[in-house]
């Protein structure tokens, strides 16, 4: 299909950290095909996103996602989404992946990841941290 016929990838605003952590390990196997499929567009194909402060395409082939607006870790995912969005000003709008991801890795500081991250079990184990600011 044309790129440009294709629709602007829904995200939630944590999953522009997730997506460049991400390395393979997921929920479950339809997770990590989709999560797949979807990290290879936003990484080297048409990257237009669209925020959405919502469950979003990653939760919707997720496990945990339990309905519309629905996560089994609810108050967690709403905290990290809401500190994405207060640290980097993420508005429910269109972005560039790969430039937003830049601005908001030029901006990210350990502090600032640990007091986002820090509540999330993939954290210790993930290459979240150093995908994004390195170290
Ligand atoms: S540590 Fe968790 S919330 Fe943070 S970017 Fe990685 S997977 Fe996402
Ligand atoms: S754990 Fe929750 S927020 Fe994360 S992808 Fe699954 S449904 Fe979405």
């Amino acid at each position: 299909m044309d790129e440009r016929e294709e629709e602007p990838i829904v995200l939630r605003p944590h999953h522009l950290l997730c997506t460049q952590g991400y390395s393979g390990n997921g929920y479950s196997t339809e997770f990590v095909e989709h999560m797949n499929e979807v990290v290879e567009r936003l990484r080297y194909g048409d990257d237009r996103i669209r925020i959405t402060f919502s469950t979003d395409t990653l939760c919707s082939c997720c496990p945990n996602k339990t309905g519309e607006d629905q996560c089994v870790s609810q108050d967690k995912v709403k905290k990290f989404d809401g500190k994405v969005t207060e640290y980097f000003g993420i508005e429910e709008k269109e972005y560039r992946y790969r430039e937003i991801i830049k601005e908001v890795d030029s901006k990210m500081t350990s502090d600032i990841m640990d007091d986002i991250c820090g509540g999330c079990s993939w954290y210790p184990v993930s290459a979240c941290k150093k995908n994004i600011i390195g170290s």
